[in-house]
């Protein structure tokens, strides 16, 4: 008996997720993990770690319910995102028996976070021009207890047509939460669908101060629900989960003057994101540039493995997504600052 056989026969069968992290590289120039290009400046305030935090640290839930106009009660500040996502698939679903549904190509965590809790995973594929497969998203709902959809979704960075979430949310109520992942929604603050937490009990938003705020080492995120919802989930998160120096700098990040800082930063970003898909469209190498809401253009190419190759021996760290269901040939390039956008067109343009 060895330690790996020892260990639960779904978490020995998993392919982890591939954090872009992990996949390595040799870079000077990291547009793989849909980070913002530059840190902000935050000092820690001083405080002492001799005590456990706040398992909610009280001032981050106020900061971010005044940020996201909700009240403090719809607020759970989680381990990034990521934490959310995990914890509302142990909570709402009992392992071997309920399943989540999401609908590729989408983000990868839902379904190695099902997998890890015994969960399991359905799959609608998103239609060609990547919405949501309504009709055949009904007929796979038995069973399913968590539905995740993404939007801007990642990796192909369009926006869900709000219509589609809505009768989503009609055709999942009293059987299903609906999780609308909003990672990228300060990209396009309009789009967020905030405002139906109010009639929906079972709608749950994930968000993050990893993107748009530039904070992904900070690891802090959201759960943005009903007070219902977030009293459950507050019975599984981890007694402690947000370190106290991630607490004091989230709380500085979102105080109006740096909110006021991150939005004008993003439209730098968006005016980038608009330069660089300008610049690809018109290289032989790219085939098509997808439109974009988030902070992060998927083009496909003629040939997408020597793009990726080519500019990965250069030190410039692309994700590829040649073995993404629906996306062969497709490279996900994180918009950087401008010069990192000169950078990869230059580099494209030499691709023989
Ligand atoms: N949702 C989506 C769609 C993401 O792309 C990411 C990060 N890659 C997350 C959630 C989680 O982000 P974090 O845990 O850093 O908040």
């Amino acid at each position: 008996m060895t330690i790996t056989t020892l260990s639960r026969q779904n978490i020995q069968a998993l392919t982890p997720y591939q954090s872009a992290r992990k996949l390595g590289g040799n870079g000077t120039i990291w547009l793989n993990a849909n980070e913002y290009p530059t840190s902000p400046e935050f000092q820690l305030s001083g405080k002492d770690l001799n005590r456990y935090p706040e398992p909610q640290p009280q001032r981050v839930v106020q900061a971010y319910a005044n940020y996201a106009g909700v009240s403090t009660e719809n607020v759970l500040v989680t381990r990034g995102g990521d934490e959310g996502i995990e914890l509302i698939i142990r909570t709402f679903c009992e392992p071997r028996q309920d399943a989540i549904l999401f609908c590729p190509p989408t983000y990868g965590m839902y379904a190695v976070s099902a997998e890890t809790a015994g969960v399991l995973s359905k799959t609608v594929p998103l239609t060609d021009d990547f919405q949501l497969n309504l009709p055949e998203i009904k007929n796979h709902l038995n069973d399913v207890k968590v539905v995740f959809v993404c939007s801007p979704n990642n990796p192909t960075g369009n926006l869900l047509k709000q219509s589609d979430i809505l009768d989503l949310l009609q055709i999942t109520a009293g059987k299903a939460i609906v999780v609308v992942d909003e990672a990228y929604i300060e990209f396009c603050p309009e789009a967020s669908v905030i405002n139906l937490l109010k009639n929906y009990p079972h709608l749950a938003i994930i968000r993050t101060l990893s993107k748009a705020f530039a904070l992904a080492g900070l690891r802090c995120g959201f759960v943005l629900a009903n007070p219902e919802l977030i009293d459950i989930l507050s019975k599984v998160i981890a007694p402690y989960p947000i370190p106290v120096p991630s607490a004091d700098l989230a709380e500085q990040a979102l105080r109006p003057a740096n909110i006021a800082t991150v939005q004008v930063l993003t439209q730098e970003l968006l005016s980038n994101r608009q330069w660089l898909a300008k610049a690809l469209l018109v290289l032989h190498q790219v085939e098509k540039v997808y439109e974009s809401e988030a902070n992060y253009l998927l083009i496909k190419c003629q040939n997408g493995q020597a793009v990726f190759k080519a500019l990965w021996e250069q030190g410039i760290i692309l994700r590829d997504q040649n073995k993404t269901l629906h996306l062969q040939n497709c490279i996900r390039i994180t918009v950087g600052t401008r010069n990192e956008c000169e950078r990869v067109v230059e580099a494209i343009k030499e691709v023989k």
